[in-house]
């Protein structure tokens, strides 16, 4: 988990955090002041992406195309952006056409 002992971004949502960590030491979870330390500490013990989250991340990585993939660095910010936008949207478009969580 990358946002792990991370004090720039929010361990729940990724944007920046508010310089605030709820867990220990060597075990912090930042947050910023939206998702706040109740999400915070839920996320900090969450564990691996459950069925929904990995399958849409194959959905994603599926749109990317079965090409390699070269990525100037001056695009890379517009392409991690996509990425989680298209991460949240093919997991709602997946659920609300009744995907199983499993
Ligand atoms: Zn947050």
């Amino acid at each position: 988990m990358t946002r792990l002992n991370n004090s720039h971004a929010c361990i729940a949502c990724a944007r920046r955090s508010d310089g605030l960590a709820v867990g220990r030491p060597q075990k912090l979870g930042w947050f910023c002041l939206e998702c706040g330390p109740d999400i915070a500490r839920k996320a900090l013990y969450m564990k691996n992406l459950d069925a929904v989250e990995q399958r849409a991340c194959e959905k994603v990585a599926a749109e990317a195309g079965q090409e390699p993939i070269t990525i100037a660095p001056s695009e890379l910010p517009a392409f991690i952006a996509w990425a989680v936008k298209e991460f949240a949207e093919t997991m709602r478009k997946d659920l609300d056409e009744g995907g199983a969580p499993f």
